[in-house]
């Protein structure tokens, strides 16, 4: 399915899928965030780390939860590390279409980087969702790292 019609659906729904993540899109948790891979990739192995509580600016974060979070985000660098030359590390906030984001709910990418990883299509015509079979098999891929 293509970007444009799968965020439409999420309008329509009216539900934040980000607090409405399936168990088994899950690949990493802690008390206060989740790891599930990007469902509209930017790169191969992208990667997402999601506050758990519902929040659009990080000014909102608790103490506690900027510590798990970037806890998971240091612990998935560690693991990309093994794999890729380098990490990029994404956020965006403020104005939605500006930034260029398309779920309000605070989420930070972790985009691997190598010579020869294919950088897929951000433009938003083109930007293709996985289906849920192909989510999960990324999910349950990444668990076996
Ligand atoms: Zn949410």
């Amino acid at each position: 399915m293509f970007y444009k019609e799968v965020l439409k659906k999420i309008k329509k729904e009216g539900k934040c899928p980000f607090c409405n993540l399936k168990k088994e899109l899950i690949i990493s948790e802690n008390k206060y965030s989740y790891l599930t891979p990007a469902e509209a990739p930017y790169t191969k192995d992208h990667l997402l780390v999601i506050p758990k509580r519902h929040l659009i600016d990080l000014k909102d974060l608790k103490k506690k939860e900027k510590s798990a979070i970037f806890d998971l985000v240091i612990y998935v660098m560690k693991a990309l590390k093994k794999k890729y030359a380098a990490i990029e590390l994404e956020y965006k906030e403020g104005d939605m279409k500006i930034a260029g984001k398309s779920i309000s709910h605070a989420h930070f990418h972790l985009l691997p980087k190598s010579r020869g990883n294919q950088v897929f299509s951000t433009n938003e015509s083109k930007r293709r969702f996985l289906n849920k079979k192909e989510v999960i098999k990324e999910a349950n891929k990444i668990k076996k790292w």
